[in-house]
């Protein structure tokens, strides 16, 4: 029964009730394509606690009985590149690394945050200053891109642009990126679905409760919570409706948005509290389990692992 003569033979119901969009029929002949863990806002330091709270999630990932087939991690690996000098910078990567090596055993692919990009002012003459150092280490080749696999297209976005002053940081889809996003979105089959990772958020709701963001009773949003360009975004996906799913971190928080058939979801800390409390606002440390299936439908689980 396809949906126009599912609608049909509703059409006695005085109302079509939701699940009606959506029949158990379809969704128990679905078949999973693949199942990763997402892993983000790890913000690692050498110090006990952060070494110790990523081990512990790293053995929780592996040691799921159904197990995920590689870690997408989210960005913000490290504590924070932004603020500080080379040495230091270099001594929390070590730490990442380190822990990484030993106790994990998975795939790991890397999206760039805004905390693992080296922005130390003095550094500018440096060839590993901005965004170079983090890529070289991720070994992602380049601050954005896209891989296949198990019949899903996955677009890893570089969401943090510097401001021009290079003094912090904004949210947005640079014009560069935006022209091989669309190229890329035109060239992947239409019948592949499409999961998007920016670590600033396209959209989340996340981004009202960040700080005080009420001021004589209007809410103000900052681009450094939530990409500014997202209604070019919006639109872009809107002529894609393989575009299935877009995952972000940044905020430590947790939410789901569904809109225009994308669901948008935030996706917690592995830090919680910055290492400083397992829990920020209302958002337990954790990592997310996804289940991603061939008729384009994806499911999250959120964890703690502790
Ligand atoms: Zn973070």
């Amino acid at each position: 029964m396809n949906r126009r003569t599912l609608l049909k033979s509703a059409s006695l119901l005085p109302f079509l009730p939701e699940s009606l969009t959506q029949p158990a029929s379809v969704v128990a002949a679905r078949k999973r394509s693949l199942r990763f863990a997402y892993m983000g806002d790890t913000h690692i330091t050498p110090d006990t606690t952060p070494m110790q709270g990523v081990a512990k999630c790293f053995h929780q990932v592996q040691s799921q009985a159904d197990k995920p087939s590689f870690i997408l991690h989210g960005g913000d690996v490290i504590m924070d590149a932004l603020k500080v000098d080379r040495a230091e910078v270099q001594k929390q990567w070590d730490a990442w690394h380190t822990v990484a090596k030993a106790e994990n055993s998975l795939p790991i692919e890397y999206c760039i945050g805004n905390h693992d990009i080296w922005g130390y002012e003095q550094a500018k003459s440096d060839p590993m200053y901005g965004k170079k150092w983090a890529v070289d280490l991720m070994k992602i080749g380049n601050r954005y891109r896209s891989f296949d696999r198990n019949g899903w297209h996955f677009i890893i976005l570089d969401s943090v642009q510097l401001t021009p002053e290079n003094k912090w940081y904004t949210g947005f889809i640079d014009p560069e990126q935006m022209e091989w996003l669309k190229g890329d979105l035109a060239k992947t089959d239409s019948k592949t679905p499409v999961l998007i990772l920016s670590h600033i958020p396209i959209f989340s709701p996340t981004s009202f409760f960040n700080e005080q963001n009420v001021e004589n009773g209007n809410w103000s949003i900052s681009g450094a919570v939530v990409l500014s360009n997202t209604p070019e975004l919006l639109k872009l996906f809107y002529q894609y409706p393989n575009v299935k799913a877009a995952l972000s971190g940044h905020m430590h928080l947790l939410d789901r948005v569904d809109y225009n058939g994308v669901t948008y979801l935030c996706n917690g800390a592995v830090c919680g509290n910055w290492w400083k409390a397992d829990t920020f606002q209302q958002t337990k440390a954790g990592y997310a389990l996804f289940d991603l299936y061939d008729d384009g439908t994806v499911e999250r689980t959120y964890l703690q692992y502790s």
